[in-house]
């Protein structure tokens, strides 16, 4: 098989950062995704209507064919007020971060218990609650694991609460999500499915391989790829793709984030391909995601081919993910 065509994707989470940059890092993922959930955790973050459609403009007038969805940041002062004009303009998640979890997060919450009410009028307006689910004082390959409890408090006292448990890094998350209702699934990242931590600190120190949550054991790997292909609808693709300029990853205090936007599909083809599981992709990256959203399906689509390309070693001064490597599919 030398093509394979798949519905226009979908990618459930990635930074798109702001300024100049922005314009980059939106025309990057126009090339490949159809729709975009962009992360609130601009500078200042986006918590307010105005400047949530400002951020919506820009991000139009940079890639006019990508539909962005929209989300705001979680902070303890919202109101109910602010919740329903969120929903009026289309906001699909509240995001949370636990304070100091990740890249602009020091005004994160601290408790989880100071969000509760917003949480009960995010359930009655029924707008995603998506975690990054990382618990900041726990050992950092257990920050993960160490933060299910909270998710199952949560579906707990909040059981009609949708909630999406982001970029997925290890094997326990991977089976409390599939232990958790209905109400709970995840994203995947390329990178979680790729890498270990091996491939960020096993030979060399490769600061581009640097994120949140960190990549894990060889098991954590194994468990997530299991997921992506086992056509659960409870799992779909959100690439976390995290653009830093080369200078601030390689620095004294490296900055965590991985950009794999230009290289999305090509690795989902070629892993998934290898698992011989291609019949299940179009599902993990435009339909179980558009389907826990509640919006139609991507009624557009892309074609690939078998056609080797080597990645660009930088791109717009960032080191890409796979940079130097030669990838066996391309766009058509
Ligand atoms: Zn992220």
């Amino acid at each position: 098989m030398n093509e394979f065509v798949l519905p226009l994707p979908d990618d459930f989470h990635i930074h798109l950062r702001q300024d100049q940059a922005l314009a980059f890092y939106a025309q990057d993922i126009a090339k490949q995704f159809g729709r975009v959930l962009v992360m609130p955790n601009t500078l200042p973050p986006l918590t307010s209507v105005q400047s949530i459609l400002n951020y919506k403009k820009a991000i139009q007038e940079a890639a006019p064919r990508l539909e962005t969805l929209l989300s705001f940041k979680i902070h303890p002062q919202l109101k109910l007020q602010d919740l329903e004009d969120f929903k009026k303009i289309g906001v699909l998640i509240g995001k949370y971060y636990p304070a100091g979890a990740t890249t602009n997060s020091e005004d994160g919450i601290s408790d989880l218990e100071h969000i509760f009410p917003v949480l009960s009028m995010m359930e009655d307006l029924d707008i995603v609650l998506s975690v990054h689910g990382e618990e900041p004082s726990a050992f950092c390959l257990d920050r993960e694991a160490a933060f299910i409890p909270k998710v199952q408090l949560l579906t707990e006292k909040f059981p009609k609460l949708r909630i999406v448990f982001e970029h997925l890094s290890s094997a326990k998350a991977v089976q409390a999500v599939l232990d958790m209702p209905d109400t709970v699934a995840a994203t995947i990242t390329v990178h979680h499915l790729t890498m270990t931590l091996d491939d960020l600190i096993g030979e060399n120190l490769m600061p581009h391989h640097f994120c949140k949550p960190i990549v894990k054991t060889p098991e954590d790997r194994e468990a997530i790829r299991q997921a992506a292909f086992s056509g659960n609808k409870k799992f779909f693709f959100g690439s976390d793709s995290a653009p830093h300029l080369k200078e601030k990853k390689e620095s004294f205090c490296g900055a965590a984030g991985i950009y794999s936007a230009p290289v999305i599909l090509p690795i989902l083809m070629q892993e998934f391909e290898k698992e011989d599981k291609l019949n299940r992709l179009a599902n993990f990256v435009a339909g179980f995601g558009a389907d826990f959203y509640g919006i139609a399906r991507s009624t557009q689509s892309i074609r690939l081919i078998r056609k080797e390309w080597q990645v660009p070693l930088q791109i717009h001064g960032v080191v890409p993910l796979a940079a130097g490597q030669t990838l066996q599919w391309s766009l058509a």
